[in-house]
């Protein structure tokens, strides 16, 4: 439940709401949209809250039919929030793009690929070190040795790094290498990855499960939130439908329903979605077309070679073309883009 308290409202009036609903044992949001301030009750309202809420000065109106992710939701904080990562603002006028391969596999491998995305206009770094593999026998990543590699070139190209985090008792050892925690796909519900990825500062990028709906996306992140941790970047990455033809479908939907819905950054990774590196760069220009804040693409030096999901991992000449072509659709629904100028 919300109160929205009116531009007439006084500073007292304002303090008497919060007192009464923090002394009947309710956890408050307050946050000012323009001339309004909005106050919001975590968790279920007891009957009779409303009415009583309605009957205080300076409260203009109240409304029930908000979300219960509250920390996340527009309804409750109208502005949309930048989460900042080393120095990158994610959410602003400029589209954030993190390129980089699935793994990590070797120090030569993530320096050049380092290198090579950051001339085209990657503003970060990413690589797996622990792999979620759907197989067993699937690479599983080079664990603590990839992310000393991926956090020591991320320094030598002055590239934030984001990496994958599987488990809660290795959230520790991520926070020390990495600039943003990856929250995957297949990890969206482990509830106690979530809390602990809340409990530490760090950035943290929770990608849609395949098989989560949006607000199940959502209330995933608001379990990060109530641990303590507000910077949340939301991910999109393709859900499974009956379609075989790509690897997932991109719910390009989800970019403006998740923008309505919740203040925080839209990201869109196209490349776990389409399965396929040919079409990676049209479902990209549709994600920043469609408001998606930033894009997550694979990238390879030697997608051939690749250890883990080189079928759809861009060249680098393949990921030069994705960001001239995402340049032209950034600019002309009013977003900037890293990296040079169209030819
Ligand atoms: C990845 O980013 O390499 C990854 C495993 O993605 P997802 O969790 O979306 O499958
Ligand atoms: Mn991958």
């Amino acid at each position: 439940m919300i109160a929205i308290l009116g531009r007439d409202c006084t500073l007292k009036q304002k303090t008497d709401v919060v007192r009464r609903l923090e002394g009947e044992g309710y956890n408050v949001t307050v946050n000012v949209d323009g001339d309004e301030t909005i106050v919001g009750v975590l968790g279920a309202a007891l009957p009779g809250l409303e009415e009583r809420l309605r009957a205080m000065p300076g409260v203009r109106e109240t409304r029930l039919d908000v979300p219960p992710y509250a920390l996340v939701s527009r309804a409750h904080h109208p502005e949309t929030t930048r989460v900042r990562a080393s120095g990158v603002t994610i959410g602003g006028d400029e589209v954030i793009v993190i390129a980089g391969p699935c793994s990590v596999e070797s120090e030569a491998q993530i320096r050049s690929i380092a290198r090579s995305v950051a001339l085209s206009g990657a503003r970060m770094l990413r690589g797996g070190a622990f792999k979620p593999r759907t197989s067993p026998y699937g690479f599983q990543g080079l664990g603590e040795e990839g992310l000393r590699l991926l956090a020591a070139v991320g320094d030598e190209t002055g590239l934030p790094v984001v990496s994958e985090v599987v488990g809660p008792e290795d959230v520790e050892l991520y926070a020390r290498y990495v600039d943003v925690l990856q929250i995957g796909a297949r990890s969206m519900q482990n509830f106690r990855l979530l809390a602990a990825c809340g409990r530490q500062p760090k950035p943290v990028l929770l990608k849609r499960s395949h098989m989560a709906t949006i607000d199940e996306l959502l209330n995933a992140a608001e379990y990060v939130v109530t641990h303590g941790n507000p910077r949340v970047i939301l991910c999109e990455r393709g859900i499974r439908t009956f379609e075989t033809a790509t690897r997932n479908t991109l719910d390009v939907s989800a970019v403006p329903v998740l923008r309505e819905r919740s203040h925080l950054p839209v990201i869109v990774d196209p490349s776990h979605a389409a399965g396929k590196r040919e079409w990676v760069e049209a479902l990209a220009r549709a994600a920043v077309a469609a408001g998606a804040d930033g894009l997550l693409v694979e990238v390879h030096d030697d997608p051939e070679r690749a250890l883990s999901d080189g079928r759809q991992s861009l060249t680098i000449d393949g990921f030069d073309r994705l960001m001239r072509g995402v340049r032209r659709v950034a600019l002309a629904v009013d977003r900037t883009i890293g990296g040079a100028a169209p030819a």
